[in-house]
């Protein structure tokens, strides 16, 4: 094991955990863990060294900058070209590679790109700066959302004329269920979902998924001890062949979610088709403005036409977004491609699956 381990890293609970998960785990089982950040949890702290043999972690598609299309990074680059245009976005954004370079390079060029901690912060550069076009790159799950919703909710309410927003959100379920008809399904036989997510937007919706696909579910956390309880929850509903939902978050998440967030999402944004890179057309899979808030769309405000053909050539990334592969598969995984030279955005974002294998090695050879 790695890392500071102190309250929810309590190295002895954990190892209890584990050798729960060592007792009752009778079979092999693959469990998807649905987030980026919980694949680097479970890299950063060595959790994979002290799993039974037989249980094995495949990664999912939980990482928003690895999931946005080439199509919208290749309008944001075009938009970063005008002059009267400032770009924000969030920092992981700029070097993800589209047919046309990146966002860094863009800036090298002299397009008015920044980095914003809080989407907030674009409402006030629209504000000191009413003579330029802020245009923010919202890039997130459902967990990132509900900023976005509040920026627009802000910015209608003061009457802001100057910022616009492209919307790239995704919701995570529709991606799940279309991962199902796609494959998966053949490859996992339980769900970690993502606990900050749920913490938003509750997980009945998860019920809902379990009992279509037929499949175990633990909501769970970030820290060793939740995602054990989380795996440990899943392996024992697996065990005895049950679906269903296990809250194993539950200081964080609750059954209906976060409720004022909730309907601010529903007044601010529409569900909509969303195009995710490596996957394709995801049916009601993400986020796009509401009706009422249809004045802040970027797409619209410039016209922009998004394109979303173009693929990356050596790059499984959408395979291992999928869980169909893993980095090590990957034949140019830290030759070609590394973090300082990503060649796609698993290498990229801080929550990419090819950026962990890089950065905390493989445990056990086999996480
Ligand atoms: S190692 Fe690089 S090229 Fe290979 S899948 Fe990961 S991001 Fe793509």
């Amino acid at each position: 094991m790695k890392g500071d381990w102190s309250g929810g890293r309590d190295s002895g609970l954990v190892l209890a955990l584990a050798d729960a998960l060592g007792r009752e785990t009778r079979r092999s089982w693959r469990i998807m863990e649905v987030c980026g950040g919980q694949t680097h949890a479970f890299m950063r702290f060595g959790l994979g060294d002290i799993l039974p043999t037989g249980l094995e972690l495949i990664h999912g598609p939980g990482c928003p900058v690895c999931v946005t299309s080439v199509g919208a990074i290749d309008a944001v680059i075009g938009l970063a070209a005008r002059p009267e245009v400032t770009v924000c976005t969030f920092g992981d954004m700029l070097r993800v590679p589209g047919t046309r370079g990146d966002l860094l390079t863009a800036k090298a060029r002299g397009g008015d790109v920044r980095i914003y901690y809080s989407p907030m912060q674009a409402l006030e550069w629209a504000r000191t700066e009413p003579g330029r076009e802020v245009m923010v790159f919202a890039v997130g799950f459902e967990t990132t959302a509900p900023s976005y919703a509040l920026l627009l909710d802000r910015a209608m309410r003061e009457g802001v004329h100057n910022l616009s927003v492209l919307s790239a959100l995704v919701l995570v379920p529709p991606v799940l269920r279309h991962l199902w008809k796609d494959g998966s399904r053949s490859r996992v036989e339980g769900l970690l979902a993502p606990g900050h997510v749920c913490a938003v937007t509750g997980f009945e919706e998860y019920e809902a998924l379990a009992r279509e696909i037929r499949i175990p579910v633990a909501v769970t956390g970030f820290e060793p001890v939740e995602l054990m309880s989380g795996l440990l929850a899943c392996v024992r509903l697996m065990e005895r062949g049950e679906s269903g939902v296990v809250n194993a978050y539950p200081r964080v998440v609750q059954r209906e979610g976060n409720r004022r967030a909730r309907a601010l999402l529903e007044d601010v944004f529409r569900v909509e088709r969303r195009y995710l890179r490596g996957i394709g057309w995801i049916e009601s899979g993400g986020w796009g403005l509401s009706e009422t808030h249809a004045r802040f769309d970027a797409q619209e405000r410039f016209g922009l036409d998004l394109c979303h053909a173009a693929a990356d050539v050596q790059c499984i990334s959408g395979r291992i977004l999928q869980g169909l592969a893993k980095p090590l598969e990957c034949p140019v995984f830290g030759t070609a491609c590394t973090p300082e030279r990503p060649l796609g955005p698993t290498m990229v974002s801080s929550e990419g699956a090819c950026a962990a294998y890089y950065r905390y090695g493989v445990p056990g050879g086999r996480s």
